[in-house]
């Protein structure tokens, strides 16, 4: 693309100095810098008014050589976070938040899907797991991962079950996964009685863990793990616990799985709204 002239570009909205922000948003751009993207990183302060910021998106939006924008969550209280993501253009909408993508998805029409499902899609497909006529059980329902998760899901012919917090027999319900999702936000929560023998699990999860306690409920006799703890004072853990290490059939990793695809897909699918809105967006509607 870039030898025709056409390098795709990202413009990273960075608002303040929250600090996990601050280290997705470094992931990001360098991944940029290795596939050959252009990106661009805006740092207003976080003082900034919703207004400002729509006037920065509506700059992007107009920009000619911006394929994608990305504003990173979260944003500054005072900010009307869906209103900033509602003026992102939708051809621009790399993280496949703008309603207009969710309904194209739900529809199945080629629109932008949101990074992290479509990673967990990619690495099943990669995987060479099973998707059609499988049970797949998708614990949280939030609009950027268990939402867009049980959607592709169902696209790809799996049984969805979607559970959240008023599930009744969680474990139970879990245990019916061939596939099983954990989309929660809770070290560990996913532990052997929650998985069937042999089920693929996928860890979306990503919680720093600071409690000695909670540390060696999670990974007591674990070397590697402790001597990382000790230095830092923090480990990374997924919403699995490591026990389900020896009954699943294939499972992510925390940290190395789902964080590091969903930038892939960010790179992915900031190519397509380049394809998409600079020229072959008609052969890619016709291929589709
Ligand atoms: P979220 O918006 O907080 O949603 C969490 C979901 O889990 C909710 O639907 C909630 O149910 C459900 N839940 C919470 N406690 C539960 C319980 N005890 N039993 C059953 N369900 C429960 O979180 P999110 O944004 O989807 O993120 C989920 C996790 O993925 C977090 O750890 C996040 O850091 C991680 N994440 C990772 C990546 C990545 O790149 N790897 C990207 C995004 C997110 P209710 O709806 O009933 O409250």
């Amino acid at each position: 693309m870039a030898a025709a002239g056409l390098r795709p570009g990202l413009a990273v909205i960075l608002v303040g100095h929250n600090p996990a922000s601050e280290v997705y948003v470094r992931g990001k751009v360098k991944s940029c810098e290795e596939v050959g993207i252009f990106s661009e990183k805006l740092t207003p302060p976080d003082t900034i008014s919703t207004e400002e910021l729509l006037d920065i998106v509506q700059e992007l939006n107009r920009r000619e050589e911006i394929d994608g924008i990305l504003v990173q969550l979260p944003l500054p209280p005072q900010v009307d976070a869906k209103k900033i993501l509602m003026a992102v253009d939708p051809a621009k909408d790399v993280d496949g938040f703008h309603p207009m993508n969710v309904g194209f998805l739900s529809t199945q029409r080629p629109g932008l899907v949101p990074c992290t499902p479509a990673g967990v899609l990619e690495i099943l497909k990669r995987s060479n797991i099973p998707i059609a006529g499988q049970e797949a059980v998708v614990v949280g329902r939030s609009d950027i991962v268990g939402k867009p998760v049980a959607m592709l899901l169902t696209n790809a012919n799996a049984t969805v079950t979607i559970c959240h917090s008023k599930t009744r027999d969680l474990p139970g319900v879990c245990r019916r996964a061939d596939i099983l999702v954990a989309a929660i936000g809770r070290a560990g929560m996913i532990t052997k009685e929650f998985v069937k023998p042999g089920a693929t699990v996928i860890d979306v999860g990503m919680n720093s863990i600071t409690d000695r306690a909670e540390f060696d409920r999670l990974f007591a006799g674990n070397a590697k793990r402790e001597e990382a703890f000790r230095a830092k004072g923090s480990t990374l853990v997924g919403d699995v616990h490591p026990e389900v290490y020896e009954v699943a059939g294939a499972i992510t990793p925390v940290p190395g799985g789902v964080g590091p695809l969903t930038i892939a897909m960010l790179m992915a699918n900031t190519v397509k709204a380049a394809r998409f809105r600079r020229g072959n967006r008609a052969r890619e509607l016709a291929s589709a």
